[in-house]
């Protein structure tokens, strides 16, 4: 079993969750659109598939809503709270959006990757990527 800091730290870092050494997509740019999304089949390290299954993502969809609705949640009660003008809240956050929205694709797709691959202390003992 692996300390939940570092599983945490490997989730938000985007690397595979069998080793937390792999890189779980191939570009590390992630604000070109066309390459944002490609993921190696397998993980260069311990060989962990990056798709166990055709659609497997499909689920991470449900993943990133939730992550939305954590930052609209709170930015929408501070609004209300410290009574900003609604305008203001609505462009920040459209723009926030925008600008994490490669980000938050990447995290749902990984933490729905988590949920099924557990660390195998045998597979971190691959070459670091
Ligand atoms: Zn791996």
């Amino acid at each position: 079993m692996k300390p939940l800091n570092s599983t945490l730290l490997s989730l938000v870092t985007l690397k595979c969750p069998r080793c937390h050494k792999g890189k779980m997509f191939t570009h590390a740019n992630m604000y070109v659109w066309k390459t944002s999304h490609l993921m190696p089949e397998a993980c260069e390290c311990c060989g962990q598939p990056m798709e166990p299954e055709t659609g497997f993502y499909y689920g991470a969809m449900y993943l990133s809503y939730g992550l939305y609705t954590m930052l609209f949640v709170p930015m929408f009660l501070l609004t209300v709270l410290f009574d900003l003008p609604y305008l203001e809240f609505f462009i920040s956050f459209v723009v926030l959006i925008f600008a994490i929205s490669p980000y938050i694709f990447r995290l749902s797709r990984a933490c729905y990757l988590y949920l099924f691959v557990r660390y195998d202390k045998e597979a971190a003992k691959c070459k670091a990527a």
